[in-house]
């Protein structure tokens, strides 16, 4: 998923056949991983696919039908244990005549919901759970219409990352299982059924929608949307899904997508899940995107007009290969996910936009990576790469640590390796653990043999226990210093020195120069230096949401009221966990701004997805 204050897109060349050659099936390899955050036991009996055939209820807000499971039974167990969380179950059957079968729930546990172990005969391998989610499973969102772009229709999402999709479907919620997926899905007949699947593009007159997953995933990478969407196609194998009224810009956005795609196939070997699509949510989604294969959700914050924020299709297209084919094992390995991705976004940004660009992307996401572990401190352990999530909602460890430190940790190895061989190295990676999961312990391994292989001199400069088992920012990291960057800071400075603003030189300045901008005056300038900046270069309007959320930073520690509506406006229609959790933040730090807070939370908290509410909760109570 992509979180942080990144950018970009996309372009290259092409090297698509429509299939992988191979779907490897590891199911012969069953996960013995002890995943925390599941009550599952696949090393006894592991689900290889799933079968669901759902009504899609607007009125109730709820999915109802049932869930055909298969599984293989390795132990000859007579129970095949299920994670669920609200899940209201009326039967369960076994065997393909559905026999009915005993079933027991275990005790809810906080964030992990309840076991369901169900009797099943060793020859069995087939159960079916009859079930309906409850209108509020943590991992699905249903909006009016007042909340969608077109205010006509209805919309229903999920975001099942982390352990989400158990609120939602019957099954081993842990990153570490993989199976295939298919569905049949009814909803209104208005209205376009798409899952993250083999997608129809056009609306089914019946309601009617069928789907089928192919090639093995992890239950995080479930996804269901429901609403009055189009389809547009960039190419032979990419488009994007939007609302009728958003479509125009979104093309305008997302031209580039094609050679995205084309690109990263280049640098890390064939994209393996045939076509690359994605959907444009209503604005309460609560990520800026979340990478189900075949089909990317993506926040409409990312449409700024001028295709200055679209990096965020660079990274959920990584993760078609870093998380989606080579999968971290637990929560604990989520670095493995997103330190990839970073690393492989960037690379995928110098590609397509030079090296004087990715050098932006870079500089700003280690100055965000700083900022993290100086609020974590840093001795966290939470500044670890490895992380310690028992008895925690994964959702919690799931701060820039992963990404960023991830990142520059394989960026520090490239540095002292040198690119041509990590590029062998990252390719092999993928190649030989294509479908499977991946535990630090066995990517160390994986690394000391294939990388280092000997090289104790390189090995001695990298240190890659103290970046995983260690706090904070080694010392050894390698350092990128823009010069893009170093002349927007030059800026802010001169302002602060009494230079006035419309004199400031910042001509074809991207949005990430602005960000270093605002992000290098000072905290609590004076309402004065705040309305001239505001009066020059029109903050408080302006419709770049990465711009929005730094310069509210500033009116709200300066106490600077002619953007307060424009802030209240902001906080009620954007859902992106990113954008208001520093507002909110920031706000709850007076007693003004913490009731200002509440009155504006109080509008905007049914509007937000449930993995937002919790942080803000926390925040603002
Ligand atoms: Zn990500």
């Amino acid at each position: 998923m992509f979180k942080f204050k990144n950018l970009v897109l996309i372009a290259c060349i092409l090297i698509y056949s429509c299939h992988m050659s191979t779907t490897p099936n590891n199911q012969d390899k069953p996960m013995t991983n002890s995943d925390v955050h599941s009550f599952a036991k696949p090393a006894e009996a592991v689900v290889t696919h799933i079968h669901l055939n759902l009504n899609v209820d607007f009125e109730n807000h709820i999915l109802k039908g049932f869930a055909k499971i298969n599984f293989k039974n390795i132990t000859g167990t007579h129970q095949l244990i299920l994670d669920t969380r609200d899940l209201k179950v009326s039967k369960i059957t076994q065997g393909e005549n559905e026999t009915e079968t005993k079933y027991q729930f275990g005790e809810e546990v906080k964030f992990l919901g309840k076991a369901l172990s169900i009797e099943v005969e060793t020859s069995t391998t087939q159960v079916t759970v009859y079930y309906e989610t409850s209108p509020d499973a943590g991992a699905l969102m249903w909006l009016t219409p007042e909340q969608t772009a077109g205010k006509q229709f209805p919309f229903m999402f999920s975001q099942s990352q982390a352990i989400l999709a158990r609120t939602w479907v019957p099954c081993q919620d842990g990153p570490g299982v993989k199976f295939t997926y298919s569905a049949d899905i009814t909803c209104p007949h208005s209205l376009m059924a798409l899952m993250s699947a083999e997608n129809d593009t056009l609306l089914h007159k019946d309601g009617v929608y069928h789907f089928n997953m192919p090639q093995p995933i992890s239950s995080y990478l479930m996804a269901i949307a429901v609403g009055d969407v189009r389809f547009h196609s960039f190419g032979k194998n990419t488009g994007v899904y939007a609302e009728p009224v958003m479509m125009e810009r979104c093309i305008y956005e997302f031209e580039d997508m094609q050679k995205m795609v084309d690109a990263a196939g280049d640098l890390y070997g064939e994209y393996a899940w045939g076509r690359y699509d994605m959907i444009v949510l209503p604005p309460s989604f609560p990520f800026g995107g979340m990478e189900n294969p075949r089909l990317t959700f993506a926040t409409p914050t990312i449409i700024a007009g001028d295709r200055s924020l679209v990096a965020l299709v660079a990274h959920e297209l990584a993760h078609s290969w870093s998380g989606n084919l080579v999968t971290n094992a637990t929560w604990n390995d989520f670095w493995l996910n997103e330190g990839f991705t970073m690393y492989f976004e960037n690379r995928i940004m110098e590609k397509l936009y030079g090296r004087d660009y990715a050098d932006m992307l870079d500089e700003l996401g280690f100055n965000e990576l700083q900022e993290t572990v100086k609020e974590l401190g840093d001795t966290s352990i939470d500044t670890h790469l490895f992380l310690s999530l028992k008895d925690r909602d994964p959702d919690d460890g799931m701060n820039d640590i992963a990404y960023i430190k991830g990142q520059f940790f394989l960026k520090t190895v490239e540095h002292v390796v040198g690119r041509e061989r990590m590029d062998v190295f990252i390719n092999k990676y993928f190649t030989e653990h294509a479908f499977q999961s991946m535990t630090t312990e066995r990517f160390i391994t994986y690394f000391n043999e294939n990388l280092i292989n000997g090289d104790t001199a390189s090995a001695n400069k990298i240190q890659l226990e103290k970046w995983i088992y260690g706090p904070g920012i080694p010392e050894n990291s390698f350092r990128v210093k823009s010069v893009l960057l170093e002349k927007a800071a030059a800026q802010a400075k001169e302002f602060i020195a009494g230079k006035p603003a419309k004199e400031l030189v910042t001509k074809d300045w991207s949005t990430h120069e602005w960000l270093h901008f605002l992000r290098n005056l000072p905290e609590g300038m004076s309402r004065e230096q705040i309305a001239e900046l505001d009066k020059k270069f029109h903050f408080t309007m302006s419709g770049n949401c990465e711009i929005l959320c730094d310069w509210f930073q500033h009116t709200i520690t300066s106490n600077y009221l002619p953007s307060e509506a424009q802030l209240e406006i902001f906080l009620e229609n954007v859902g992106r966990r990113k954008f208001i959790v520093p507002l909110y933040k920031a706000l709850v730090k007076t007693p003004d701004g913490k009731a200002f807070a509440k009155k504006v939370y109080t509008m905007a908290r049914p509007g937000y997805h449930s993995v937002a509410q919790q942080t803000i909760d926390e925040m603002v109570n």
